[in-house]
């Protein structure tokens, strides 16, 4: 059981006319699923009520078709059709005693409205964020009334549909009533522009009429940015921020307080660590006397608790933890702190959303799946005979291949090459900034530890024949990969020809500490984290460093991780000089070619080493001997051999982990699905001319 100092954490708090079980509260986060895969968004919900969050929300939840936000898939109340798929989430959140939460939300001049074609309309006329040639309209009076009606309406709908918490949403820049808030938005030289009282008016106004409507058995919240991080010409806790807090004091049942953009409400660990938010706002709470929610990537009870006692919030607001680990409060609950699967905040979960499609996570390989392949984040199904299994390689893939089987009771053993478990996930948290993914591998060592049926062998490099003598009866192979020395990533298709090997070097080689001199170029045609953290480190130990790469952007996928302009800053704020929109052509003598990706014009560039930062190898002999000596297993009793994780396909953690997940949770199993490996949710047909 836990010890008493947690005890905190299980009160109940009131929140208007609705009482929450603990101070555990899922704020809002989007999931890729939202209106275009209900049952899966349902699902996901009610596995974090289970879990012990005593508030489950939605993610934002479009209330009238002239802000669409298509192609991201968000929760939708337009009209009264849309009810049962959210009745849906309410029921799976209220079976396992929680509270279900909507959060009510018009994108003004943000939505695109890609889909409706309606035109956008905002405070102001302003261009969408998107390079969408699309600007919205002033709205009027009637627009105004309209949109008071239209939330009105969608909160009575939202009642219908089960739900006890129904927000106002005025955060993350994103939403109308914010954009009215802010003075860098909002122009207008009526009663609702000008000065701060008229900038609040619009947001009093819901809170006020969606408590008239529903208040008397929901609570209302306010989701709201305190500080825009952009000084007094924007909202900020020490001016407007507090201001409209003070003005607006004890009107709504909550305060859920956020900081920032997207990307500063869910920063990535390589840029702030738990409990960031903290001093923007601390205030909150001095000023109403209504409960405050927060979050800050919180998944240490101890964190948790001094935040309480401290009186910085009385809820425990979480996203990602909550992700990362459905159960994190009912781990608390029992005393189960080392269970705890900790966020690594790496954002994969975000990249879902920003890429449109269904939430995944780099810790938690459950996640989005809880519905389609009826995965449960704690139970397995058990094992389905005595056979033993070898896996070799204890990377991500094979360290969660070995505890997801572990615990479906089979015999298990797990061969590693090195002295130390994690493959790449003892590696690569020891470059800059990435300390923080080394709970991929302490959280599955930890499992490893309690499971007695699992036998490790470390500083074992198994060959076929190693693994032939073993007798294992399914060997499993997540031997990873090895970065490309040879140039080859999108930019080249084949082997570049004109390339000083003597001088070419890859993160492996960084990663294992072999020295190299300055001028260095790095050369990023992978476009993930990989390049920039490797410019960063070199470029800390003090030498002169270029970043080359042929895409638009420094690590340009992780624009999806939310993650990219912080990353370009940074390495321009330390010095690295940065060459996009070219490819490394050739590296011969002491001399780079980098090639103009528009024009094909060829620069030169000194440089004593290059950086391969390209795509990857995977470590496959292991694999190919077994196949080849496939007649040699029936006298061994080896029925089967597969390989996992990089292994079999070079890609990110989250996909290493969901692939040995994966199989061992398939292992013996069919998917009962032929063909397509989950369910599926398809869209009813309209109506069609006779
Ligand atoms: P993944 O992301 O797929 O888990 P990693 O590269 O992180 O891949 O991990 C692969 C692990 O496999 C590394 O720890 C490596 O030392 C180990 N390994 C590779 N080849 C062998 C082998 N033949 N025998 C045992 N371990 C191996
Ligand atoms: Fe945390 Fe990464 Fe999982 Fe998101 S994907 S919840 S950031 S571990």
């Amino acid at each position: 059981m836990r010890s008493s100092q947690y005890d905190i954490l299980f009160e109940p708090v009131r929140i208007g006319p609705v009482t929450a079980k603990n101070r555990f509260f899922q704020v809002p986060h989007c999931n890729g699923m939202g209106h275009r895969a209900p049952s899966g968004m349902a699902a996901m919900r009610g596995i974090k009520a289970e879990g012990g969050w005593a508030v489950v929300c939605t993610e934002v939840c479009e209330i009238h078709p002239s802000a669409d936000v298509s192609p991201h898939s968000h929760a939708r109340l337009w009209d009264d059709a849309d009810i049962p798929a959210l009745a849906r989430a309410a029921e799976a959140i209220h079976r396992y005693g929680a509270l279900a939460g909507v959060e009510l939300g018009h994108h003004g001049f943000r939505a695109q409205n890609r889909t409706t074609r309606e035109v956008p309309m905002g405070p102001s006329s302003q261009t969408v964020v998107s390079y969408d040639p699309v600007q919205s309209r002033v709205m009027d009076k009637q627009d105004i009334r309209d949109l008071r009606r239209w939330h009105r309406a969608a909160a009575l709908r939202a009642k219908r549909a089960g739900f006890d918490v129904i927000y106002v949403y005025a955060a993350h820049g994103l939403v109308t009533p914010m954009q009215f808030l802010s003075r860098r938005y909002n122009q207008r030289t009526d009663e609702y522009g000008g000065s701060l009282e008229n900038r609040v008016r619009l947001l009093r106004e819901l809170i006020e009429e969606t408590k008239d409507a529903v208040g008397d058995t929901c609570a209302v919240p306010v989701r709201i940015c305190v500080d825009e991080l952009i000084g007094p010409s924007g909202l900020c806790a020490d001016g407007e921020g507090r201001d409209v807090i003070e003005m607006l004091a004890d009107l709504p049942d909550l305060w859920d307080v956020t900081v920032g953009d997207w990307s500063n409400d869910s920063r990535p660990s390589r840029f702030g660590d738990e409990g960031v938010h903290e001093e923007y706002v601390r205030f909150v709470k001095q000023v109403t006397g209504k409960p405050v929610v927060g979050n800050g990537r919180f998944t240490s009870p101890d964190t948790m608790v001094s935040q309480i006692r401290r009186g910085v919030l009385d809820f425990i607001g979480a996203a990602r933890p909550s992700i990362a680990d459905p159960f994190l409060p009912r781990k608390v609950e029992l005393g189960q702190m080392e269970d705890i699967r900790e966020c690594i905040g790496c954002n994969i979960c975000a990249a879902a959303d920003n890429t449109y499609t269904p939430i995944r996570c780099t810790q938690n390989p459950t996640m989005g799946e809880e519905w389609r392949r009826g995965w449960h984040p704690e139970k397995v199904p058990p094992q389905e005979s005595e056979d033993s299994i070898l896996v070799v390689g204890a990377g991500p893939a094979g360290l969660e291949c070995a505890v997801t089987l572990g615990k479906r009771g089979y015999q298990v053993m797990l061969a590693e090459a090195t002295e130390e478990l994690g493959g790449r996930a003892v590696r690569e948290p020891r470059l800059p900034g990435l300390a923080v993914w080394g709970r991929v591998r302490e959280y599955r060592v930890e499992q490893l530890h309690r499971l007695a049926n699992v036998e490790v062998f470390l500083a074992s490099p198994m060959t076929a024949q190693d693994v032939l003598d073993t007798g294992a009866n399914r060997v499993v192979v997540a031997t990873g990969s090895r970065w490309r020395r040879d140039g080859v990533a999108r930019y080249h298709r084949s082997p570049m020809t004109v390339l000083d090997d003597r001088s070419v070097f890859t993160p492996d080689d960084i990663m294992d500490g072999t020295a190299v001199s300055g001028p260095v170029i790095v050369y990023d045609d992978d476009h993930y984290y990989m390049g920039g953290v490797i410019a960063e480190k070199l470029r800390l130990q003090g030498l002169e460093v270029t970043l080359v790469t042929p895409a638009p952007l420094v690590s340009a996928w992780t624009v999806n991780t939310l993650e990219q302009t912080r990353i370009q800053r940074r390495l321009l704020q330390i010095g690295v000089r940065i060459r996009a929109n070219e490819a490394l052509v050739a590296f011969q003598d002491g001399e780079a070619r980098l090639a103009c990706t528009f024009t094909g014009t060829v620069q030169p560039q000194p440089a004593k080493a290059v950086i391969m930062v390209t795509a990857r190898l995977q470590n496959d002999t292991l694999y190919d001997d077994l196949m080849a000596r496939s007649d040699e297993w029936e006298a061994v009793g080896l029925k089967a051999v597969t390989r996992i994780g990089d292994a079999e396909a070079p890609g990110t953690i989250a996909a290493a982990i969901f692939s040995g997940h994966r199989h061992a949770r398939e292992c013996e199993r069919t998917t009962g699905q032929e063909g397509v490996p989950f369910l599926r949710e398809i869209p009813a047909l309209g109506s069609w001319p006779s």
